[in-house]
């Protein structure tokens, strides 16, 4: 699964009670899956499935007269076993079954349940209050809204597939399956595996008969239903489908089309060749998370769906689709056997992104990436979560910045302890090992041990099993006489083994060393000719630290100009641009990365380029506007028009009106707000004739400018976006200007914007109720009273009425 970054992050600060959490062990295997055929139909009037289901099972050891399914919140019709009527139980949540008769292990039995599946009554097990991932989602149901397509989709992962089918829902049962859907005959389906059949019913309906082989976890299990167009791709003959809303069909291939080299490329990096019989992906409404990795039916949020305009930006979905597609290794074909091993699922899925973008666009973008997952971890103040965590309050509370921003850290520190053949043929080994079942980390660790010969104890203790992370000062001593420098690493809060990098920089070359960091105190000396320009600790910036060291201006600079990787620039550049007002060298190498060879470095330049130095600015401008007309990237033009609107200078009205013909809406986007400082009524006009489409797509931009004309009209627009903004985009710079619109809005007296607002929080906070969103929509809509009630807004009264129904509807 591909989480909502930002409110993960937010909302496990607040709600993590690391301490005191009962242990969860692999759940205990008494019978095992083998089969599972159903046959469903939907009542859409009621947001119910009927449904019939045969699971054919057999003793995992030892022998039993009865079984125990999960079904939640399930009308029971009929139960048998073998074709026999048997006597049955159901409280709970849970079926459980007489089978008449002992079976052993091997010996196969078939259960028979006629059910209706009711998600919208599924409670927390011994609960009747709290409310449950519902499993089986009916959007607009009775098409009741103009704007809303009906749709049917599941979501299964962690447990709640057994809100529409009886199953043992845990991740150690793996069963192949089939299902017969009958929908009305204008919705196309999707299931896992193959499409066997199309049958009519002369009824309006039709049934579509879907089958897998393969076995997988009953959390995989996939149906989506609704009118979506099937754009077909295809990779080694077998099929790769795109399933979007009509709208988007002509550019399902620019947000898809990489997912048949993806395939080539993860078959390719892990010797097996991708196991399964197709490959579709669907864009939902509504969708409660980011992305699923259901068994060859994989779900999208609807963000995934994205305009011409953006997409000639960036594809912002290229790593949620690659992290879904790996999880077909990692998560499908071997399967965590526990939620507290959630990492063998998920570090995986998420290092697949780095992996991808560094074997296609290079190591810069790989990194730069790698850079924001570690940044997200460390602002998430997680430090004493361990990565397989038997200890946990909730099963969704696995699903964090640990199982998937550190682990993908830690991965990419194990590819380097090991040396990348031995890493790959160990993932090769585990998962041949494992296939069609499951694993725990130590499994893992098992299988690249027997490859590499090495010892891992070591290695997954500190860190699969141990919290925290590397945190050291730095310091050198030189001897000039004797010509060494020595270079002391001295550990705080916890003592770390590891293997660290160290590049010495002199006048004429570096020398690299490596060396072994085991104790609290460490201090390693080596040769120098003279005074290093710099050193660089952890030279190949592959470690899970956080280094303090005292470096100059100076080094910063030789870093930015000489040091290969791409955090030696980034993160020298960081410092950089703090001097550049007054240091004549800081400047120009602020300028110099106007060239950088990766766009990222040109952007964040330009965004940090201060106009306002003492310095001769012309040769500078002159570079800026050039970057503005030919950058290959639209981003970075996108930079420029910034920078050279922050100058006010009417020359540059045809630049900026040029930019409104771009495609890019990014360029679009920063023409309007660099055109505003120097004509504010030609910008209003031009942003008045856009369609609503496009001023949807540009909503940060228009937004930025709307705040700034203080024009109240305009609130209910901002109203629809602000929550996204704040919440829901991770530059701050967005978050900011949001931020600012939010207060705006909550002391209006506006009546359709407090509206708008309240209903995006009650959306939103119903959706994802599962990072908490809802408690915190309602301790925000709340702050709107109180604020409310400190204006002199005549019409507060009605506003408030508004706003306490809003947190009505969160509480319900
Ligand atoms: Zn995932």
């Amino acid at each position: 699964m591909k989480k909502i970054v930002f409110l993960v992050v937010i909302f496990f600060a607040f709600f993590a009670n690391a301490q005191n959490n009962p242990y969860q062990p692999e759940r205990e295997k008494i019978n095992d899956l083998i089969h599972t055929k159903l046959k469903v139909d939907f009542n859409f009037e009621k947001s119910q499935l009927n449904g019939e289901a045969w699971i054919t099972l057999t003793p995992h050891f030892y022998p039993i007269n009865k079984v125990t399914l999960d079904a939640k919140a399930f009308k029971i019709n009929e139960v048998k076993v073998n074709n026999t009527k048997a006597a049955f139980n159901y409280s709970d949540n849970e079926l459980t079954i007489e089978l008449g008769k002992n079976y052993k292990k091997g010996e196969e039995y078939t259960v028979y349940i006629n059910y209706i599946a009711r998600p919208e009554e599924v409670t927390q097990k011994g609960s009747a209050n709290i409310k449950e991932a519902k499993g089986l989602y009916f959007i607009d149901p009775k098409e009741e809204d103009p704007e809303k397509p009906t749709q049917v989709w599941t979501q299964g992962e962690t447990e709640a597939s057994s809100c529409w089918f009886p199953t043992i829902d845990a991740p150690n049962q793996k069963t192949s399956q089939e299902i017969y859907m009958t929908v009305p005959e204008k919705f196309v389906t999707l299931s896992n595996g193959t499409l066997e059949s199309q049958t009519s019913n002369n009824n309006g309906t039709r049934t579509d008969y879907w089958k897998m082989d393969e076995k997988h976890a009953p959390y995989l299990f996939f149906m989506g239903v609704g009118e979506f167009s099937i754009i077909n791709d295809s990779w080694n003959g077998k099929k790769v489908d795109y399933y979007v809303e009509p709208e988007y069909a002509s550019v399902a291939k620019d947000i898809f089309g990489n997912t048949p080299e993806m395939i080539t490329f993860f078959s390719d990096l892990t010797g097996i060749q991708y196991p399964w019989d197709k490959y579709s992906q669907i864009v939902v409404r509504d969708y409660v998370s980011g992305a699923m990795e259901n068994t060859t039916a994989v779900v999208h949020a609807e963000n995934a769906q994205q305009k011409k305009g953006q997409l000639i930006d960036n594809n912002e979905w290229e790593g949620t689709i690659a992290h879904e597609l790996f999880h077909h290794w990692f998560g499908d074909l071997v399967t965590t056997e526990s939620w507290a091993n959630l990492t063998v699922n998920e570090s995986f899925a998420t290092y697949s992104v780095y992996l991808w973008y560094e074997y296609k666009y290079g190591k810069d973008k790989a990194a730069a990436h790698m850079y924001e997952d570690i940044q997200t971890y460390l602002e998430s103040e997680s430090e004493d979560k361990i990565l397989v965590r038997f200890n946990y309050h909730d099963k969704e509370d696995m699903f964090d910045t640990v199982s998937y921003h550190k682990g993908n850290a830690i991965l990419h520190m194990l590819r380097d302890v090991l040396g990348d053949a031995a890493f790959f043929q160990g993932l090769q080994k585990y998962l041949n090992d494992h296939k069609f079942g499951t694993a725990e980390a130590h499994e893992l660790r098992l299988a690249l041990e027997k490859v590499s010969g090495k010892d891992l104890n070591w290695f997954f203790n500190q860190w699969y099993y141990g919290s925290g992370h590397i945190k050291a000062t730095v310091t050198y001593d030189y001897n000039t006489i004797n010509k060494t420098v020595t270079v002391n690493i001295n550990q705080q809060e916890k003592t770390f083994t590891f293997p660290l990098s160290i590049d010495i920089y002199e006048e004429n070359g570096k020398t690299s060393h490596n060396v072994w960091v085991d104790n609290t105190q460490n201090s390693f000396t080596f040769p120098i000719n003279k005074m290093p320009k710099l050193i660089n600790i952890d030279a190949k910036h592959v470690l899970l630290a956080e280094f303090t060291e005292n470096k100059t201006l100076d080094n910063f600079i030789f870093q930015f100009n000489n040091a290969p990787h791409y955090l030696d620039r980034r993160l020298a550049l960081e410092e950089i641009v703090k001097h550049q007002k007054d240091n004549k060298e800081a400047l120009n190498t602020v300028v110099k990365a106007f060239n950088d060879p990766y766009y990222e470095i040109r952007v964040f330049a330009l965004d940090n380029l201060d106009l306002f130095q003492k310095y001769n600015k012309r040769d500078i401008i002159a570079k800026v506007e050039k970057l503005a007309q030919n950058d290959e990237k639209t981003l970075v033009r996108a930079a420029a028009i910034g920078v050279l609107g922050k100058l006010v200078e009417p020359i540059y009205k045809p630049l900026f009106e040029r930019g409104f013909e771009s495609e890019s809406y990014a360029l679009i986007g920063s023409s309007l707000t660099s055109l505003y400082q120097i004509d504010k009524e030609a910008t209003i006009a031009k942003i008045n004739s856009l369609s609503a489409d496009i001023k949807e797509s540009l909503a940060d931009a228009i937004t930025t400018i709307y705040i700034q004309e203080k024009d109240k009209t305009k609130l209910p627009f901002i109203a629809n976006h602000v929550l996204k903004g704040m919440f829901l985009t991770q530059n701050p710079r967005t978050q900011q200007v949001y931020g600012e619109a939010f207060k705006w809005i909550a002391e209006s007296d506006n009546k359709e914007a407090i509206e708008n607002l309240t209903n995006d929080f009650v959306k939103l906070g119903l959706q994802y109720k599962k990072y908490n969103f809802d408690k915190m929509a309602i301790n925000m809509l709340n702050q709107i009273v109180y604020m409310q009630q400190q204006t002199t807004n005549t019409n507060k009264e009605e506003l408030i009425v508004i706003l306490k129904t809003g947190m009505a509807k969160l509480i319900e």
